[in-house]
């Protein structure tokens, strides 16, 4: 299977603790923008696609139009070609914000099938410091719109451990989303990351930020209520009820090969993987003098494309099936990760289940560094 992601970096304004590839919105920016990535997709092989994802930035910061143009030239591109795949799924993010009447049945005409809403937080003063300038009301009309345009799935995205939560906040916020009975909720720790805005404040006022012990807390929150309220948890930050899992997101989980189309997108194709320029300007030029885009590429062979795997992989609750993963990279994970997947169910972090290896309810809450082990051992 083959994802296709296309990166839309303009925002109507940044918020503080983002570390994406992303500019504010201008009008003339944005357009020249778009000639670039029709000039990279024009030179893209014509390959079959099961789905395509516009992510961001903003998408919805252009035009219901530019949008539905957009979709027009992938399908035509990515929906049949060599393999005549039909693409099953099309989703797109969007700011509350900024979406306009009718916007979502001119999507859905156009392909849409996902709608994934930036939410963050329902509590006026927690969406303030995050630097966003919805109102909770706008998420009801937005989720209301989705509807009734008849969009398949409908997401939100929820972020904790933002300064000045409190768990009974949290648990608000968790019980608007799913009062609003979507069909999917992600649900992201607030990482900060160097260079930001965060990280200054940060470094001058390290007590207002979560430290593990606080932000656990909150993340089982999280899980216990979207679970008791039909939301089963598929992968550390993502929960859907019934057949509403993202499926672009559930190739990457699956270690399956993408195309990423736009300043700073990421491609894995062949064993290849490769992430284009974060200067805006060099994939611009690049892109509209028919140059191939400044990336940096790294092979992944052996042992390490493994590791990347299995990184991956038990990120889903499913976790990774040992057989099929012998099948695949001819590795037999027990025997030969034997340390690392020994201590980590030694110390409960992980599980074999039949014929799966997993991370245990515990070991979500420490996820990164036990998947991360999966890379660094040799
Ligand atoms: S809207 Fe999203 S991409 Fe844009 S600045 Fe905010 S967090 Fe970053």
């Amino acid at each position: 299977m083959l994802g296709v992601y296309v990166h839309l970096p303009f925002c109507p304004y940044l918020c503080p603790y983002c570390d994406f590839a992303k500019w504010p919105r201008r009008a003339a920016a944005a357009q020249r923008y778009l000639s670039a990535l029709y000039a990279e997709l024009d030179r893209q092989a014509r390959v079959g696609a099961a789905t395509l994802y516009l992510g961001g930035g903003t998408p919805n910061a252009y035009d219901a139009a530019t949008i539905e143009d957009l979709l027009a030239r992938l399908r035509g591109h990515f929906g049949g070609g060599r393999n005549a795949c039909e693409i099953a799924e099309a989703s797109i993010e969007v700011n509350p914000e900024l979406v306009g009447t009718g916007d979502f049945a001119r999507y859905r005409d156009a392909g849409i099938t996902r709608l994934s809403i930036g939410v963050q937080s329902f509590e006026p003063s927690e969406i303030r410091t995050l630097g966003r300038k919805h109102a909770p009301e706008q998420i009801v009309q937005v989720v209301a719109q989705a509807r009734a345009a008849g969009l398949r799935s409908v997401s939100l995205d929820l972020i904790f451990a933002v300064p000045g939560q409190t768990p009974a906040s949290w648990r608000r916020s968790l019980e608007q989303a799913i009062a609003l009975d979507v069909d999917h909720v992600s649900v992201y720790g607030l990482t900060v990351e160097e260079g930001t805005p965060y990280a200054r404040w940060r470094a001058r006022q390290p007590d207002a930020f979560f430290d593990d012990t606080r932000e656990a807390e909150l993340y089982a929150i999280a899980i216990e209520m979207l679970q008791a309220s039909g939301y089963a948890q598929y992968e550390i930050s993502n929960f859907a009820r019934g057949a509403h899992q993202c499926a672009h997101n559930l190739n990457y989980w699956a270690n399956g090969e993408y195309v990423g189309l736009g300043v700073g997108a990421a491609s894995y194709r062949d064993g290849l993987r490769s992430v284009h320029t974060r200067s805006l300007e060099a994939y611009v030029e690049a892109a509209l003098a028919g140059r191939p885009i400044p990336s940096e590429a790294e092979r992944l062979e052996g042992r390490r494309r493994a590791g990347e795997a299995l990184m991956l992989a038990l990120r889903t609750t499913q976790g990774v099936r040992l057989g099929d993963f012998k099948e695949r990279y001819g590795i037999d994970v027990i025997q030969d990760y034997a340390t690392v997947v020994q201590r980590f169910a030694q110390t409960g972090l992980l599980e074999r289940v039949a014929d799966t290896v997993r991370l245990t309810q515990r070991g979500r809450f420490v996820a990164n560094d036990v998947c991360g082990a999966f890379i660094t051992f040799d």
